[in-house]
């Protein structure tokens, strides 16, 4: 049990000894817990059963880079024991936010609601240099809610770093970008193309839903959009992509702009909000994304209890199914499919395996669904799943975090190319667009002979041409 502040390290700035939490309290009124929830904080029991879990503890070693440790530091900064300083920020941004802590810990703590809470915060108090500032008003502001603009970037990005232009940017931008060889490839204006608005069921309509396109998606992975059209469709679904849908703003909350994340969750669920199924019900949300459909799902977190907000993005929440989620009970539905070898052409004959994303097994706990999917579909080509030790641990994806804490990112993924070449797969399947560029990027800097592919690229290539 955690018993004395000294275990989190001695960089962290104690509040000088006089103050008690009652006068600072008194003195800074609501500005701690814009900082911190600090009734949240109060239900860790300190037990540490999180700590092996954590891949920033894993890492460090340090208390203070573990669940509980982050939670003690929120509860002294909510005691006004603590300056929420550089230091106690750098600690809260060195978090992966992948919520490994929350399917172990006894005592139910929601750290991934508290984390942003306190993101949130630390953003409000604006530490950030005016380079800092200007780098997170175009990625969250300007790039990712506008596809155009997120798709210019990402050539532009790949262009300049292959060129060498990127270097002249590089003192304006800091070392935000990575190495040319580790941008991911953005594929052509074909495969960028968007959804159709409508893809007709195959055979009978039996039900109709819509896709979130989702923004990093039709980017860098349109084919995975179009291979989860296609699989829902070959079990009887009619598939709508509105084209004023934008992105879910999932980044955005994870990263404390919760001005931000509003915006977008009410611009989705306008856009989404109207249609209907033929009893005038609305209809399901399926997300292919683990994380996207994680931060959906829990809207609500966003908005003011009481508020007419806060009804709407809950009676949203409960249309949000993750496509795994869905295809599941349907998979009877799928037709039968063509020549093993075939199939083989697409994902090789070796062994597949397959890696749980954060936001799909510890979001929204959705872990058998999946592997049911896969298993069929593996049986259909004759190959083999075998299992990847720590599938459900981070490969440093984590949204924007293989850009801002690179070298951790990197030691992560390292980790996870272990166990990927000791599992002696060839096929890496995965659920989530981040850990997809992820697992690619280290299988191209490793020359891996491994395929990664979407879940639904792997069922996709079970049907019928
Ligand atoms: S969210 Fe992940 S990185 Fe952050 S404290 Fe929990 S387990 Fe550790
Ligand atoms: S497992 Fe839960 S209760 Fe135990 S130390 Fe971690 S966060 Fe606290």
């Amino acid at each position: 049990m955690l018993g004395s502040d000294s275990l989190l390290g001695n960089k962290l700035a104690p509040m000088a000894s006089n103050t008690t939490q009652t006068s600072r309290a008194d003195e800074t009124g609501s500005h701690w817990e814009a900082l911190v929830d600090y009734s949240a904080s109060l239900d860790c029991i300190r037990c540490g059963l999180c700590l092996r879990t954590c891949p920033t503890y894993t890492l460090t070693g340090r208390e203070s880079s573990s669940p509980r440790g982050r939670i003690h530091l929120m509860r002294a900064v909510g005691e006004g024991r603590l300056e929420p300083d550089a230091v106690f920020a750098e600690e809260m941004n060195f978090c992966l936010g992948c919520r490994n802590c929350e399917s172990v810990c006894p005592a139910g703590v929601e750290f991934g609601q508290m984390m942003n809470h306190t993101r949130a915060g630390l953003e409000m108090s604006n530490t950030r240099s005016p380079k800092g500032r200007f780098l997170r008003w175009l990625g969250l502001r300007v790039l990712l809610p506008n596809r155009r603009a997120l798709g210019l970037a990402a050539i532009l990005a790949r262009l300049g770093a292959q060129t060498g232009l990127m270097k002249l940017v590089t003192p304006l931008l800091g070392s935000t970008l990575p190495p040319a060889e580790d941008l991911p490839l953005v594929p052509s204006r074909k495969q960028r193309r968007p959804l159709a608005a409508r893809t007709e069921a195959i055979g009978e309509q039996q039900e109709e839903v819509i896709l979130l396109e989702g923004c990093l998606m039709p980017v860098y992975l349109g084919r995975v959009n179009r291979a989860s059209v296609r699989v829902l469709s070959a079990t009887g679904v009619a598939v709508l992509a509105p084209s004023k849908a934008g992105c879910c703003g999932a980044m955005h909350a994870h990263n404390g702009d919760s001005e931000g994340a509003r915006k977008l969750a009410l611009g989705l669920m306008a856009v989404y909000g109207s249609p209907t199924d033929s009893s005038g019900a609305p209809l399901p949300i399926v997300v292919n994304s683990a994380g996207c459909g994680s931060h959906m799902k829990e809207y609500a977190e966003l908005f003011e209890p009481g508020s007419s907000d806060h009804a709407a993005a809950t009676a949203f929440a409960k249309r949000v199914v993750d496509w795994n989620e869905y295809l599941e009970p349907r998979l009877h539905r799928l037709p039968a499919s063509p020549p093993k070898d075939a199939i083989h052409k697409v994902l090789g004959r070796g062994d597949a395996t397959w890696d749980a994303p954060c936001h799909l097994c510890h979001g929204q706990g959705i872990r058998e669904e999946p592997l049911a999917i896969l298993d069929a579909a593996l049986e259909k080509a004759g190959i083999h799943r075998v299992p990847l030790h720590e599938s459900e641990s981070c490969c440093g994806s984590a949204g924007s975090y293989s850009l801002t804490h690179r070298g951790a990112a990197n030691e992560l993924l390292e980790g996870k190319l272990d166990n990927l070449e000791a599992s002696g797969a060839s096929l890496l399947v995965t659920s989530n667009p981040g850990c997809q560029l992820q697992w690619e990027l280290g299988v191209r800097r490793r020359k891996l002979d491994v395929r990664v592919a979407h879940i639904a690229e792997v069922v996709a290539a079970t049907l019928p041409s």
